[in-house]
């Protein structure tokens, strides 16, 4: 059982304040939504989780089974058992996908094994590509073919709990079936805890989640279950906007 706890995390960049105290609990086998309109902050908390250098954390806490997330490199929290999919995912030429997990996996203590076989099996599961296993990593990949990268490595890296920032975006309806039962196999086989961050319900058909958190301007202003997700679509984000009361 892993249990993911986000404690009035305010954070930021560049002397401005994004997130403004966001409580959130994760836990082996949930599947959280946040959604929200653009810049209310998805992705800095993304990244603020994972550790990305750049943000600075203001206050409040991030724990993963009690220990403190916010002081580990992010290799670190890694090999805690923490997996981020990102929004717009790097590419480096010149390192190849199998080479990134095989590295992973010897850093999180779980190497050797057949890596190859499990990416081929995977690979295959997703409708991947397997040209792309050997090929610099998302270097001249659609936006599609990222994100099924991204949901390679996780299959493979087996973390306890994902973050998957708009996995959803660039996939097109197949694909983000695919992508989506995927992991909610995870979550199912394996007990993977989710936050997914999505603008739309369609990513949630599959991928059902438990718990709809809403991001407004860097807070959590609504929470429900997953008709709230079927409810913004029909209403946009307006009210909770103006329910947050403050002005940026
Ligand atoms: P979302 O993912 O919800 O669209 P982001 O977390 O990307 O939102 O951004 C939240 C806000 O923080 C936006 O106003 C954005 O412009 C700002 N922001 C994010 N990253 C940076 C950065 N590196 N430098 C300056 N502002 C940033
Ligand atoms: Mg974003």
């Amino acid at each position: 059982m892993a249990e993911l706890r986000i404690s009035g995390l305010r954070a930021g960049v560049a002397g401005k304040e994004i997130l403004r105290g966001v409580d959130l609990v994760v836990r082996s086998g949930e599947v959280h939504a946040v959604m929200g309109p653009n810049g209310s902050g998805k992705s800095t908390l993304t990244h603020v989780i994972m550790g990305r250098p750049g943000y600075e954390v203001l206050g409040g806490s991030v724990t993963l089974d009690g220990t403190d997330l916010l002081g580990l490199e992010p290799w670190q929290r890694a090999a805690a058992g923490l997996f981020s999919a990102m929004q717009y995912p790097t590419e480096v030429p010149g390192v190849a996908l199998a080479d990134v997990l095989e590295e992973a996996l010897v850093a999180v203590g779980r190497g050797g094994g057949d890596v190859r076989g499990r990416m081929r099996a995977e690979a295959e599961r997703i409708g991947f590509d397997e040209r792309f296993l050997d090929r610099p990593l998302n270097v001249d990949l659609s936006g599609g073919e990222k994100k099924r990268n991204e949901t390679l490595q996780l299959a493979v890296l087996q973390p306890r709990i994902a973050i998957l920032d708009e996995v959803d975006s660039g996939l097109d309806i197949d694909a983000l079936r695919l992508v989506a039962r995927r992991v909610e196999a995870e979550t199912e086989e394996r007990d993977l805890g989710v936050l997914a961050i999505t603008h739309y319900r369609r990513l949630l058909g599959e991928l059902r989640p438990d718990v709809v958190h809403v991001l407004s301007r860097g807070r959590v202003v609504a929470r429900g279950g997953p008709e709230l997700a079927d409810q913004l679509e029909a209403t946009g984000y307006a009210g909770y906007a103006e329910a947050d009361g403050e002005q940026r």
